[in-house]
């Protein structure tokens, strides 16, 4: 069965051409043209994954990704403006699975989209499985990463990203590793991603806790210590 895909963008010539394009290649689509539509359209059952443009009107990309996570996995991946670090790592953050900067080569989009159904259909390991690497405990099966009693707030990404660390703690990964492992493929040479989320779980965890984890191997990449 073929993947239906949800367009939400409002600038219908794109929108136009994402569809015809998305056909050929042996998609199913559906459009959305403002941000409210695009949520009611989303939360279907029948949707396999979003291209979501951030300017909309009314209810912006970024709000329309914030509500669809509140009660959706389906993965969803943000048309930017080119070049916006803000708006990657905004819609990152708000728990999109990746973004295309605008003007985009339908390849690139294409080949995202592609990588993005493929995670979608690894089945998640059923055996019940906790890491624990200097106190740290991420829980696999409840999704839940904490330091002694108290618990750490994580993106899905973050803990994605967590995972790995802890999973080859005391071994030093690289920022390509990390991209494919964590996003998929290698990001289009933008490792610049890894070292956001650097900063993101250093600030939830190290900084926090008052104790250093995560380490920067310079020139190569990061290491997570259990010492
Ligand atoms: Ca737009």
């Amino acid at each position: 069965m073929s993947h239906k895909i949800l367009i939400i963008e409002d600038e219908e010539r794109i929108a136009r051409f994402l569809e015809l394009e998305l056909q050929h290649e042996g998609y199913m689509v559906e459009k959305a043209y403002d941000g409210r539509t695009g949520l009611e359209k989303a939360l279907e059952k029948d949707i396999s994954l979003i291209v979501l443009d951030v300017m909309l009107p009314g209810l912006n990309g970024m709000e329309v990704c914030r509500r669809i996570r509140q009660s959706s996995e389906i993965p969803i991946i943000m048309l930017t403006a080119k070049d916006a670090t803000m708006d990657k790592v905004m819609g990152l953050d708000t728990g999109a699975d990746d973004y295309v900067g605008k003007p985009f080569a339908i390849e690139e989009l294409l080949a995202r989209i592609r990588a993005a159904l493929k995670r979608k259909n690894i089945p998640s390991k059923k055996s019940s499985q906790v890491l624990l690497v200097n106190g740290l405990r991420l829980d696999l099966d409840k999704h839940t990463a904490s330091y002694g009693n108290t618990p750490i707030e994580l993106t899905k990404k973050e803990f994605d990203f967590l995972h790995y660390l802890m999973e080859n703690k005391n071994m030093v990964l690289t920022r390509d590793q990390i991209l494919e492992r964590v996003w998929g493929y290698s990001y289009f040479g933008d490792t610049n991603v890894v070292d956001v989320y650097i900063r993101y779980l250093r600030s939830k965890i190290d900084s926090r806790f008052k104790k250093k984890f995560i380490h920067t191997v310079r020139g190569v990449g990061y290491i997570l210590k259990d010492e």
